[in-house]
């Protein structure tokens, strides 16, 4: 492990079962697997700390449920990671109830502690929940790096629009999943 691969993490948000084949199911989904399997091997090998973000929703409270029907409700398999896709033991897992993986959860309490300064964003939605952590970890000070190829959204202009708000407005540098891992996560 390189000296610079340890302030780096990946974040992955909503590859759980109701995004990618159940009752929200996200057209963007089903071809980034791969991809986001192949960077997490790769965060593995090279020590880079895995961080789940996936929504657990409580029915009748949860705002998001106002617009959205309903899905991902806390402690169902619909909320769980995909099969592809399974935290392994030294993985963090944290529920959020909210777009951005910020918002009410201890991710960047975890990060601090972590003493992680980059975040490698990879899973669902585009211009949703990847766009909206985006933008808090800006907020916070964060650099941040979107593999295009890893993100996926319910259509092509869904996802290049979020692609383009947060290259301009955020500032994220958007890469691919090879090109981070050959050059070594930096
Ligand atoms: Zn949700």
């Amino acid at each position: 492990m390189g000296a610079s691969s340890v302030k780096t993490a990946i974040v992955v948000i909503d590859m759980i079962n109701d995004f990618v084949t159940g009752k929200l199911k996200c057209n963007g989904a089903s071809k980034i697997i791969t991809n986001i399997g192949r960077l997490l091997e790769s965060a593995r090998s090279a020590g880079i700390p895995i961080i789940y973000a996936n929504d657990a929703h409580l029915p009748g409270i949860d705002g998001e449920l106002k617009i959205w029907p309903e899905h991902a409700l806390a402690g169902t398999e619909g909320a769980e990671v995909v099969e592809e896709l399974k935290p392994l033991r030294g993985d963090y897992i944290i529920q959020k109830r909210r777009y951005s993986a910020f918002f009410g959860t201890c991710l960047d309490l975890l990060l601090r502690e972590l003493e992680v300064d980059t975040l490698v964003l990879v899973g669902l939605v585009t211009n949703v929940c990847i766009q909206n952590t985006a933008g808090d970890a800006f907020f916070r000070g964060y650099r941040v790096i979107v593999p295009e190829d890893c993100v996926g959204a319910a259509s092509e202009e869904d996802h290049r629009s979020g692609i383009d708000y947060m290259r301009k407005i955020y500032g994220c540098e958007i890469a691919r999943a090879e090109g981070l891992i050959s050059r070594g996560w930096v």
